[in-house]
């Protein structure tokens, strides 16, 4: 994982991080998981969620945007207390000098500086309104600056962050997952959390400062009025916390279906061409619209409740206005109404007048920002789940690098099942340095799930896998993974060059290297007849090549990488045969001083194999080497007789077993196994 310090080795990070952070300082040591008490890969406390995580979010990534922060406090504090000056002025300036009723004063402004005459004190007041007015923009620049800048940083940082500690979890996660839900996560709700981030502090500090500043004020001049005028804001108080009560959940089921939907979508263009072969085109269409439904509706639902809300606050600060025009004027006519009792000068009553619509404004914010408080809330929450998801691999970020030097691999009665189901049971074998083991038997068997335990995209539930004599669970994944070479069955290309995709992995290899990998794999001749030969782009997740030509690169990727532990999981299932008879005669040579495993649907390519286990249900049943196997004539001698197409010689018991496996197959497969296609392949 990445860790942002300021160590020299994170530099790269911290420089790309900067490229469009550019406006905000403060970015390269803002964001400190562990000084915040995230977890790294797998570790510390879980993200107990008390409705606490936008707290959480403005203690961990706020803390290294201080600058922007504070000036956004300082200007939004500022701008809007310039706000209330034209106002006040206003009032002042009528009655001192239009009216003359009261004595000609500026608060803040010492007497001796005020003018005799009222033509100048007039000039004094413009002067004054029209001061507050420019440094007022000045201000609220600042205002924008600061909190836009901390937005986009915490947002940035956040959305870096999640990536990181997504990437460091295991496999189960996901296979649990889908990606689009995943995607949503963090995409839509770090972008959800800008709206608050930007103007939910100072919108609230806004309005603090309006109310009490407007209170002040008032209070100074009429309190009597000023207890009128400030009726609303206990009304407005129970009105939005009832709103918060109501808007929360919706918001919370929104975010979700979102995140469905865009799982779905993902799904869809991902399967694109299934759709089309299958003619699905109307069935995914009305899944699409299902879940679109389902997002409109929920959304839709807290439009309802948005809606209302907002109309309430402006009809309830309307009210107040009314009110207070209405006792306000009656009192300037009349004298003071009711129980009411002082005086009031016509200057006040229009101070009074001019600030409750002042109010209007910070109110219907004031909803807006607890609107946006509780979208952010709800994203946030997701954020931080992801933020402190962890998986079922523990990684301990101490554990020492693995130094192989003889190479030996051992598995020692190992099991595991993805989930309850048991898929490896008690397996045990070791091959040394220089050998190759194989690992055969029917789809579903297990035998690649025995081989990712070795790479631990999945951890063994008992037993224990070794690499010269140490417990890879205890050695540190990334080192394990160094001296690991893994080609995969289903080869995925990244969206770049040929060159690119071979040097994936071992990034600083020079051209020369590259070629040398490529011709070891059987590679060099198609890539140079591409148009573009190395550079030629491959496509998304490498469409455009072809099956076979993927595995291929993906060998030579691995051959690259030079590991000592080889591990070659249906390399070459997608290529002709007599390239595949090439691409072996390589591989002997490069595995020569390696340990390698190697799966195979094609028993000719593991027939030299020094050892070859045949696994049936996540069980060894039989192990020896070709001829000792076929000698044994057991299921490997009927596997093989299966291929040399000698289907009549079968032994009886194969062929119920076979019926059987693949009725076990078909079920999965109706129950949404991922096994469908693999099962076709076994029927014969
Ligand atoms: P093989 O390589 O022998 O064809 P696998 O090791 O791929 O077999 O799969 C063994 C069994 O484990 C199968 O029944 C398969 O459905 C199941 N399986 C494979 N991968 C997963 C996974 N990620 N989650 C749950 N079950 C899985």
């Amino acid at each position: 994982m990445v860790r942002f310090n300021d160590s020299d080795e994170t530099r790269t990070d911290d420089a790309t991080r900067r490229e469009d952070g550019d406006a905000t300082p403060g970015e390269d040591d803002a964001t400190r998981r562990e000084d915040a008490g995230l977890p790294g890969e797998g570790d510390g406390p879980a993200w107990e969620d008390g409705g606490g995580s936008m707290w959480r979010l403005y203690a961990t990534y706020g803390r290294g945007r201080t600058v922007q922060f504070a000036t956004g406090v300082v200007a939004t504090l500022l701008a809007r207390l310039l706000g209330l000056v034209p106002p006040l002025v206003l009032g002042l300036t009528i009655d001192g000098v239009f009216l003359r009723e009261r004595p000609y004063r500026l608060p803040l402004v010492p007497a001796e500086w005020v003018p005799a005459t009222a033509l100048d004190q007039l000039a004094l007041s413009i002067a004054v309104i029209a001061g507050s007015f420019v440094v007022g923009a000045l201000f609220s620049w600042l205002q924008n600056w600061g909190w836009n800048a901390f937005a986009q940083g915490v947002q940035h940082a956040l959305r870096v962050d999640t990536y990181d500690a997504v990437q460091g979890l295991d496999m189960g996660f996901f296979d649990d997952r889908q990606t689009g839900e995943t995607m949503s996560v963090l995409n839509n709700d770090v972008n959800q959390l800008e709206s608050f981030l930007t103007d939910g502090v100072s919108t609230g500090l806004t309005i603090a400062v309006t109310v009490l500043g407007i209170g002040l004020v008032m209070v100074s001049l009429q309190p009597q009025l000023a207890l009128v005028a400030l009726l609303p804001v206990p009304l407005l108080a129970a009105f939005t916390y009832g709103f918060v009560r109501v808007i929360q959940p919706k918001y919370a089921t929104m975010r979700a279906s979102v995140g469905a939907l865009n799982a779905r979508l993902e799904n869809n263009l991902g399967g694109i061409a299934v759709i089309k072969t299958e003619r699905a085109e109307r069935f995914e269409s009305a899944r699409v619209a299902d879940a679109s439904r389902r997002y409109y509706d929920a959304n839709w639902d807290a439009i309802r409740t948005r809606i209302t809300f907002f109309p309430g606050l402006s009809l309830i600060t309307g009210l107040g206005f009314v009110v207070t025009f209405a006792v306000g004027g009656y009192w300037l006519l009349a004298g003071p109404p009711g129980p009411l009792s002082g005086s009031l000068a016509p200057g006040e009553f229009v101070t009074f007048v001019v600030l409750s619509q002042q109010f209007v404004w910070p109110m219907a914010q004031f909803g807006q920002v607890v609107n946006a408080y509780q979208r952010a809330s709800a994203s946030s929450d997701r954020v931080f789940e992801l933020l402190t998801e962890r998986g079922r691999l523990v990684a301990d970020a101490d554990a020492p690098a693995l130094d192989v030097t003889a190479g030996r691999v051992e598995y020692d009665d190992v099991s595991f099942g993805y989930d309850d189901e048991v898929i490896v049971e008690n397996l045990s074998f070791a091959v040394e340095r220089g050998e190759t083991l194989a690992l055969v038997g029917p789809t579903g068997a297990g035998k690649s799930t025995v081989l990712k335990l070795l790479v631990r995209l999945y951890d063994v539930d008992e037993g224990t896998v070794r690499v010269d004599g140490t417990d890879v669970r205890e050695a540190s994944p990334t080192s394990l993974r160094a001296v690991v070479g893994y080609v995969g069955q289903t080869p995925f290309l990244f969206d770049g060059t040929v060159r690119e995709n071979v040097a994936y992995g071992t990034f600083d290899a020079s051209d020369e290297e590259i070629e040398a990998a490529a011709k070891a794999a059987q590679a060099h001749e198609f890539i140079t007849n591409l148009p573009e030969g190395y550079d030629t782009a491959v496509g998304e997740r490498g469409v455009k090549l072809s099956g076979g030509q993927r595995q291929r690169v993906s060998i030579a990727r691995t051959i690259l990488k030079d590991p000592a532990i080889l591990v070659l999981d249906e390399a070459t299932s997608h290529v002709d045969t007599e390239t595949e008879a090439l691409i072996q005669r390589s591989i002997a040579d490069v595995a020569a001083d390696k340990t390698t495993f190697a799966i195979a649907h094609r028993l000719s390519t593991v027939r030299n194999a020094d050892q070859i286990l045949v696994l049936d249900e996540g069980r060894v049943v039989e192990r020896g080497t070709h001829q000792e196997l076929l000698a044994a004539d057991g299921l490997y001698a009927d596997l093989w007789r299966v291929q040399a197409g000698e289907v009549d010689d079968l032994s009886s018991e194969f062929v119920e077993r076979a019926i059987r496996r693949r009725a076990r197959v078909e079920d999965a497969t109706t129950d949404g196994g991922e096994d469908g296609d693999a099962a076709v392949e076994e029927g014969g």
